[in-house]
């Protein structure tokens, strides 16, 4: 089979139909079918689309948690709780680094653009510059 594998987004031909389940609001959704794989890497997909699968719900719910406490600590800030709003922002951005650090997951079109593997360690490397720049944040008014 031909095509461009999921895992590697590299064009093979040694490629198979990846078996993913059919709840994968991260890898593109049921009506994503067109899912190949590389032999080799066929094993490593399969556990990252499972995890995708046990955690995605988990995943999203705490990225929205993140994302609405820091327009609220944003309020506070614009409200005049200078130190509280900031602390309570780099807090927020490190809670989220620490969520992409944990969970690499990252857009459908992501994977589909740069393949899975690729997209899971920018998504790493995404949470662990947030981390950096939330302690920054943090230790700005400290
Ligand atoms: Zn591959």
């Amino acid at each position: 089979m031909e095509g461009r594998c999921i895992w590697c987004n590299k064009v093979g031909d040694n490629l198979r139909q990846a078996t993913v389940g059919t709840r994968h609001p991260l890898l593109g959704g049921p009506a994503r079918t067109d899912l190949v794989v590389h032999e080799e890497h066929a094993d490593a997909f399969e556990r990252f689309s499972e995890r995708v699968g046990r955690s995605g719900r988990l995943f999203l719910a705490a990225v929205g948690v993140c994302l609405l406490a820091m327009v609220g600590l944003e309020i506070a800030l614009v409200a005049g709780a200078r130190t509280v709003g900031t602390v309570g922002i780099g807090m927020a951005v490190v809670a989220l680094g620490i969520v992409l650090s944990a969970l690499p997951f990252s857009t459908p079109q992501t994977v589909a653009l740069l393949g899975a593997r690729t997209a899971a360690r920018l998504a790493r490397l995404a949470g662990a510059l947030l981390i950096g720049l939330g302690l920054f944040v943090v230790l700005l008014v400290l």
